[in-house]
């Protein structure tokens, strides 16, 4: 049997059969012994398997090691079911309260109000943040519950317990559309799923079906108190989620709390100031609120229109104005959003409730050392099967193996060839011109690529899908155009570095998540980014450096910061595998920052 290096490979299976010690400086690049069968390129890693296990072990519940290096078969580009579609054991994390975390002694009872949830709906940062935020508040003791639209593609099957928990009637537009609440539990939350009995929410995707987004999602707002008012849920604080939520403040506290709702207090969280919900008079009023009593400098016009024929408004404006306290997600973030943009002068009127509180990142979900989605787990501590991971995504993507295949030997690594990765929506605010400049750069350099993104505007698209039949068939870049929770895991264990060059980036999860995974960070220095990563070469941040950071807008600031991180991966390993230590050691969790939420709730909340 023959092994290429690339496109086409053998499949190298690991078993326990047929043993044969050999031990090399293998792929790993420490001396490890690996079991070799000398017939059909089967091999068993063993120490590579027991490393983790004691970490793992806890974890275990038919997940974490079920895919163990003794059982790894290698992906080809080839192979009929890509790699990263395989069946993988049903994804979520265990609903249990991790012990260590200490409870709150005022428990409160808090409903989220959100367009996205992951992993079920999911399409960037917002779902993660939701998802982790509200696991960590119940971990803390509190009673959370998500409120989320019941979209068509929602996978069923990824929800405990659904049940059909209420029907009843929400109003829109001149009428009372019967609706459904459903009640199902999603990686240990509580959730109530809103379904309309009309055509809102159907549709292959979370976002951009065939109907009128913003009526939904004001139709959402005002069916979630209805909800509320039906069951006689009195929630400490409803948390609302961007402009798609940014009508409920409103209709509380001018609709709702005149009727039954008197106990909640609201809490918005702005996670991207760039939408912000533009929404006609009539468009308000299909709420059952008077839309033009809301076309004021002081409640919801967008300052941008007036004077303008017709004159808009603004339910991210709106929210502002009729929420208790308003987040913003990093410090930094809230800094910049004080000083540009048309929504400033709102804010600096509301600067007294106005906070920016960083985002975390669920270290349960994102975890390599138990990630059902990696071939080889791995930790701070044993790092070894990062390497593995690699080489995974090398061979499944068809990208060039650095060392080659030598009999039935896994290649030494000569740690020439980093491999940076992007997983990222392909919208302007990603810094796309400096994504497509990286792919040239990377490749001049010698090093990787793999770009895992989506676009929603159709020129967009065709521009990386042109750079895609550019470049796919090389050796060195990939660029995958669509949205897949298990790749971006995997490329996340496999990558060097993280790439994010965003032009403004209000958090940003990816470069955690890369951490968190080992890979370094590259990043433009703006927003939540510039809260997370700290540049190597500032000797003023030295307990800090953890990344490569640039500043400029353009090409040239971007090809020093990727120069720099080459030249230390390539020329001071030692260093090098330093940082990698520290990014995995970085403390990015919801444990750290939750609490500062909490401290937010507690100072808005009423006791009646
Ligand atoms: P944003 O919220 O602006 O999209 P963040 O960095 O805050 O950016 O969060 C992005 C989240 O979405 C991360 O979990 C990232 O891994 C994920 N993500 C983005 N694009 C993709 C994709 N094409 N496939 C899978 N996951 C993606």
């Amino acid at each position: 049997m023959e092994c290429a290096i690339m496109g086409k490979f053998c499949p190298l299976i690991l078993s326990s059969s047929r043993i044969l010690m050999v031990e090399k400086k293998n792929v790993l690049g420490i001396r490890d012994k690996f079991k070799f069968c000398s017939s059909k390129f089967k091999i068993q890693a063993l120490e590579a398997e027991t490393h983790l296990s004691s970490e793992v072990g806890a974890e275990r519940r038919g997940s974490s090691t079920d895919v163990g290096i003794g059982e790894l078969v290698w992906p080809s580009p080839s192979d009929e079911i890509p790699f990263w579609k395989k069946d993988f054991p049903s994804w979520g994390v265990s609903p249990e309260v991790p012990a260590d975390i200490n409870k709150d002694s005022d428990r409160m009872h808090i409903i989220h109000v959100t367009a996205e949830m992951a992993p079920i709906a999911k399409v960037g940062g917002l779902g993660d943040v939701v998802t982790g935020l509200a696991r960590a508040c119940l971990s803390r003791g509190h009673a959370v519950e998500i409120m989320l639209p019941f979209y068509e593609c929602i996978q069923k099957q990824q929800i405990k317990d659904l049940a059909l928990i209420t029907t009843y009637e929400s109003y829109h537009g001149g009428n009372w559309v019967p609706t459904n609440a459903y009640r199902g539990e999603v990686s240990g939350i509580p959730v109530v799923f809103i379904e309309p009995s009309n055509h809102f929410f159907k549709g292959q995707f979370v976002y951009g079906g065939s109907y009128n987004e913003l009526e939904a999602y004001l139709f959402f707002s005002r069916a979630c108190l209805e909800w509320m008012q039906a069951t006689g849920a009195q929630p400490d604080i409803i948390h609302v989620h961007e402009w798609q939520a940014g009508a409920l403040p409103l209709l509380y506290w001018d609709m709702y709390h005149y009727l039954s709702l008197k106990k909640p207090r609201i809490v918005l969280t702005i996670h991207n100031m760039e939408h912000y919900g533009e929404c006609s008079q009539e468009q308000l009023s299909k709420s059952g609120l008077d839309g033009s009593i809301y076309a004021t400098i002081d409640k919801a016009i967008d300052d941008r229109t007036i004077g303008h024929n017709p004159e808009r408004l603004s339910l991210l404006k709106g929210g502002i104005v009729y929420s208790n306290a308003v987040v913003t997600v990093s410090p930094t973030y809230l800094k910049e959003t004080l000083c540009t943009g048309w929504l400033a002068s709102t804010l600096l009127r509301n600067r007294d409730k106005y906070f920016g509180v960083l985002n975390g990142i669920d270290t349960a979900m994102w975890n390599p050392a138990t990630d059902i989605f990696l071939p080889v787990k791995f930790n701070a501590q044993k790092p070894e099967g990062k390497k593995l991971c690699k080489y995974y995504v090398q061979r499944g993507l068809g990208l060039a193996l650095e060392g080659t295949l030598d009999g039935n030997h896994l290649p030494d690594i000569t740690c020439k060839v980093p491999l940076v990765v992007c997983i990222t929506r392909l919208v302007p605010q990603k810094g796309l011109h400096l994504i497509s400049h990286a792919i040239k750069h990377v490749e001049e350099l010698g090093g990787q690529m793999v770009i895992l993104g989506k676009a929603s505007d159709v020129r967009v698209e065709r521009e990386f899908e042109g750079l895609a039949k550019l470049h796919n068939q090389g050796p060195s870049t990939r660029i995958l155009l669509m949205f897949s929770e298990e790749l971006s895991h995997m490329l996340y264990a496999a990558a060097d570095m993280v790439l994010v060059p965003s032009m403004y980036e209000p958090c940003g999860l990816s470069q955690m998540i890369g951490m968190r995974y080992g890979a370094v960070p590259v990043v433009r220095m703006t927003g939540g980014l510039a809260d997370t990563v700290f540049d190597v070469d500032d000797q003023s941040n030295h307990d800090r450096a953890n990344g490569f950071v640039f500043e400029g807008i353009d090409e040239g600031s971007l090809n020093w910061a990727l120069d720099r991180a080459f030249a230390h991966y390539r020329e001071k390993a030692d260093e090098w595998n330093g940082i990698i230590g520290k990014v995995m050691e970085v403390d990015n969790s919801w444990n750290n920052t939750a609490g500062k939420y909490v401290e937010i709730y507690n100072s808005v909340r009423v006791r009646l």
